[in-house]
């Protein structure tokens, strides 16, 4: 855990949240801020700060991806966006690294 995370925060249960997946490498919960009907935060509970640095543990990262998967089946998804936002410029504000799934409305290409 990483003080001052909020993430490690929530994976330690020091901030609630509504989980939808958890299992021993990922945890998956609403967004305090939702941009679509459906918008699920999956996150690793070991704290890499972005994509970059997921993609340098191998397990993690196909945990994580599983873990999109897995809020996909539990809410029976047909289509959905999943986002990572790397860096201040691409709107990252919290540095844990988080994939966003967005459903329930037109999701229109290119993104903002
Ligand atoms: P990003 O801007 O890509 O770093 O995404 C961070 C996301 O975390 C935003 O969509 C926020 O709405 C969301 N968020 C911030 N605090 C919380 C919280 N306590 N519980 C759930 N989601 C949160
Ligand atoms: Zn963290």
């Amino acid at each position: 855990m990483v003080a001052d995370c909020l993430f490690c925060k929530i994976v330690a249960g020091e901030i609630g949240g509504k989980v939808i997946y958890d299992n021993d490498a990922v945890m998956a919960f609403e967004d305090l801020n939702p941009k679509a009907p459906t918008h699920v935060l999956v996150i690793p509970k070991k704290h890499l700060p972005d994509i970059g640095e997921l993609g340098t543990d191998p397990q993690t990262a196909t945990a994580v991806v599983a873990g999109v998967g897995a809020v996909a089946a539990e809410l029976g998804l047909q289509s959905y966006r999943t986002v990572f936002n790397t860096g201040p410029g691409a709107g990252q504000t919290v540095f844990h690294v988080h994939a966003h799934v967005l459903a329930g409305r037109s999701l229109t290409w290119p993104p903002g």
